[in-house]
């Protein structure tokens, strides 16, 4: 059993690319959020400028003409491809082609498994690295409850699809007071429907689950479930990706906004280093005439240098109540940045 904490990547990037921020379901945890972000849906054109504006980053002009000579550069980021429903954009395969033609280094669609526009038919296993699926509860009672009716089944059909199509899938999991019981059915309902990659992710503390923070585990519960059925489930042959969220007092802190190289680039052209902050205009950056233009002060880059005791800054402004009661300087604890993973593996 391999467990290791999974360091912020310096040498590549990782693109959380949101095309449109529509969606069919209204799940209570959905962290889009309108009114940041607009309701508008990138056309196909626009979506190929903006990978070309990261993939010039990460490799220089030159790279681009040998990408379009399809000569792929294994140097570019990782691509997710976001919504809302990503499957809802009748053009998203156009995009995968796209992105893969430039030679990201892998390419991930996060759909809620409905996979909308027959995308399965239009894409090959060649051209992406996963297709993930978000399921809330190992029952359609639990996860229903959270995603709402029917999605359940729809998910599992879309997963079985994907499968047998032979796709590689990875499923994500946010835990809440409502499902982190179901953690312990897991194992086997992973193994059973073929999973390659399971992430277990935090309620957050953005969109409707900024209001909702009711529902979040306490810490001694996360610690107590979490790392255990990690590595049940990893036992399966099954990679297990989770957030630490807690630092012990002496283990070392840091912020990817500082040390990483993430955008989180959102239909409206604002793109943020930093997803806690998605829900404030403090991005890191807006898309114009396809150059990624710097925004004035202040932005979300003056929090990732403030340092406190407690660790990640943004949380402490943010929601100061979030995950611990006694999250003052006086804790045992602090609250490690959002994107730094675990892995636990065979
Ligand atoms: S599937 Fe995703 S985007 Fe759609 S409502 Fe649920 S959390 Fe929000
Ligand atoms: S979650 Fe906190 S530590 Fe991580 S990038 Fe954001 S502000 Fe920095």
């Amino acid at each position: 059993m391999q467990k290791k904490t999974v360091c912020f990547s310096k040498n590549s990037s990782n693109l959380f690319f949101h095309i449109l921020t529509k969606c069919n379901l209204s799940c209570s945890h959905c962290y889009i959020n309108k009114e940041q972000h607009g309701e508008n849906t990138l056309d196909i054109k626009t979506i190929k400028n903006w990978l070309r504006i990261f993939a010039k980053k990460n490799n220089g002009e030159k790279s681009i003409v040998k990408a379009k000579d399809k000569i792929y550069n294994k140097n570019l980021g990782n691509l997710i491809f976001l919504g809302g429903e990503p499957t809802l954009h009748p053009d998203l395969f156009l995009a995968v082609k796209e992105a893969k033609k430039l030679g990201f280094q892998s390419i991930t669609i996060d759909t809620n498994g409905y996979l909308f526009h027959n995308i399965l038919e239009k894409i090959t296993p060649d051209e992406v690295d996963f297709i993930s699926f978000s399921l809330d509860g190992a029952t359609k009672k639990t996860n229903d409850g959270i995603r709402g009716k029917g999605c359940f089944d729809k998910c599992v059909k879309g997963i079985k699809h994907a499968v047998s199509k032979d796709f590689a899938t990875s499923m994500i999991y946010t835990v809440s007071i409502n499902n982190i019981n179901e953690l312990l059915m897991m194992p086997n309902f992973l193994k059973q429907l073929g999973i390659k990659h399971f992430f277990i992710q935090v309620l957050g503390i953005r969109g409707k689950s900024s209001k909702n923070n009711k529902f979040q585990v306490s810490m001694e519960k996360w610690l107590e479930i979490v790392p255990k059925i990690a590595e049940k489930i990893a036992q399966n042959k099954i990679t297990v990706t989770y957030p630490r969220v807690f630092l012990k007092k002496h283990e070392k802190f840091e912020c990817a906004g500082l040390v990483a190289d993430n955008y989180f680039i959102f239909p409206n052209s604002r793109v943020y280093r930093c997803p806690i902050c998605e829900d404030y205009p403090i991005h890191s950056f807006n898309i114009k005439g396809n150059q990624l233009i710097p925004t004035k002060k202040i932005n979300e880059n003056d929090f990732f240098n403030l340092k406190i005791p407690q660790g990640c800054v943004m949380n402490k402004i943010i929601q100061p109540e979030n995950f611990v009661s006694n999250y003052d300087e006086k804790s045992d604890f602090k609250i490690a940045c959002c994107l730094l993973k675990e892995e636990v593996s065979i």
